[in-house]
């Protein structure tokens, strides 16, 4: 019997546990911190052996395989004890992918990967396909596995939890988009974060598939001179018109987004979509592409993708009030995901940024700013820098400490006609629990004010 050891009690560890233990195996968890009521009660329930507060090495160090939880760095003492020890460590992710023969879709990127797996599940769920969606959403992969057992899963990956995978391999593999993120997790090396997201190919034949955005460039770049063999079956996405044999791109007048794979081609006039935006549309063509190399009927995914009305705290609308429109774009915690929300903003502009930094950036954002944002309020309790790289970009700055003083400075701030944009570039926990908490507390001031 495979003695393992979870380290880690969230949502992956737990969904780990449950499935060591169903696959016989011996199992400890072991989270150095408290575990939310939910998963002790569960683990209580299932008779699994754990401990929270702390580590017990002498326990760690005798297993045969442990399995990491995304959140844990590399850097973590109980992780060099066990380098030094040379004990396997594994991602939840390559640990779950040897107790399933289901067929697997990853997607990962920088930005978009919870807009497009919930698109693509959503097309296949409606197109017929027995189905799963799990990794960053919902339940955890190794949970899935333990207790379901679809035709096709679609997993949200992160950089990290690609990590520690070595054998684990998608059918279908898509990278959206690769922009700096996560970088003190990478040595400040963004070739060591690029080289992680393509983990996602790995093992990859050439009866697989590899969906990737074409002007990526960092995609780019890495597949140019790959650290590991890219052997499937490449689709490219371009977000301009580029025409393509296999993959997707845009009409010349931009009006309809054209797929073409597996001998269909599919056309989507862009005017009868709910989620707008150039962003958007590459999560379409990938989607799109994907649904259509799973098989699904091409009406049916083009009735999918037209009433997709995106995913909550993503270019969400928060309502109209006395004319001004408010979107609540929270998820935005970094510069790209900003980019694309003012981008695709066509009206005058207030925009609600600011958080915790994370090494941002910001000239990045100088042209499109100039273009549509008359009134910069940033959103943190230590604004400095923001104010500084956009003094003389934005006409109009204003200093916020709190939700309530941004939000009556926004409302004060706009006219008739004008968009109130909440995409803050940052993460949430200087002021909020997460970004969630953050959007949902947005929202609620529109409805307040309505
Ligand atoms: P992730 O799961 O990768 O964080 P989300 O779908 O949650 O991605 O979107 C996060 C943020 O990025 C949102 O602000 C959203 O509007 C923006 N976004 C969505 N898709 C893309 C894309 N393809 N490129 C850049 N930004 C995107």
């Amino acid at each position: 019997m495979k003695s393992i050891v979870i380290l880690g009690g969230g949502e992956s560890g737990y969904g780990s546990a449950i499935l060591a233990k169903k696959e016989g195996c011996k199992v400890f968890l072991s989270d150095r911190g408290e575990l939310a009521l939910k998963y002790r009660d569960a683990l209580i329930a299932a008779n699994i052996d754990f401990e929270e507060g702390e580590h017990t090495m002498s326990r760690i160090l005798s297993a045969d395989i442990v399995v990491k939880s995304p959140g844990i760095p590399e850097t973590a003492d109980v992780v060099r004890q066990l380098r030094v020890a040379n004990i396997e460590i594994v991602s939840e992710m390559e640990f779950a992918c040897k107790f399933t023969k289901s067929k697997i879709i990853s997607i990962t990127g920088s930005n978009g990967k919870t807009t497009t797996a919930t698109l693509i599940y959503k097309i296949l769920k409606e197109g017929g396909v027995n189905v799963t969606l799990a990794g960053n959403i919902g339940d955890s992969f190794a949970y899935s596995v333990a207790t379901e057992n679809p035709d096709w899963y679609v997993l949200e990956l992160s950089s990290f939890q690609l990590d520690g995978c070595y054998s684990f391999k998608s059918d279908i593999a898509i990278i959206n988009n690769i922009t700096p993120d996560h970088l003190d997790r990478y040595q400040y090396d963004m070739n060591l974060y690029v080289n992680s997201k393509f983990r996602v190919c790995q093992n990859q034949t050439q009866s697989d598939y590899f969906i990737y955005t074409a002007t990526d460039a960092h995609t780019k770049s890495y597949m140019a001179t790959p650290v590991m063999p890219l052997n499937a079956c490449k689709l490219p996405i371009h977000t301009s018109f580029v025409e393509v044999e296999e993959g997707g791109y845009m009409s010349e007048d931009m009006s309809h987004i054209i797929c073409r794979a597996g001998g269909y081609e599919i056309k989507i006039f862009v005017s009868a979509l709910e989620i707008k935006g150039l962003h958007n549309y590459a999560n379409i063509m990938d989607s799109v592409l994907c649904a259509l190399i799973v098989g699904v009927d091409p009406k049916s995914i083009i009735n999918s993708v037209s009433s997709f009305g995106g995913v909550e705290h993503r270019l969400e609308s928060a309502g109209s009030v006395d004319g001004v429109n408010y979107i609540n774009d929270s998820k935005a915690t970094n510069v790209d995901s900003a980019w694309y929300a003012l981008d695709s903003v066509k009206h005058p502009t207030v925009w609600i940024a600011g958080g915790t930094d994370k090494g941002n950036d910001y000239s990045q954002l100088f042209e499109v700013a100039r273009k549509n944002v008359h009134t910069l309020v940033c959103m943190g309790l230590d604004n400095e820098k923001l104010k500084s790289s956009f003094s003389g970009i934005i006409p109009n700055i204003i200093d916020a400490n709190s939700l309530d003083m941004a939000f009556a400075a926004a409302v004060k701030s706009a006219n008739k006609g004008d968009v109130v944009l909440l995409s803050p570039c940052c993460a949430s926990f200087d002021l909020f629990k997460n970004y969630e908490d953050r959007g949902c507390q947005f929202k609620m001031k529109v409805e307040n004010l309505k």
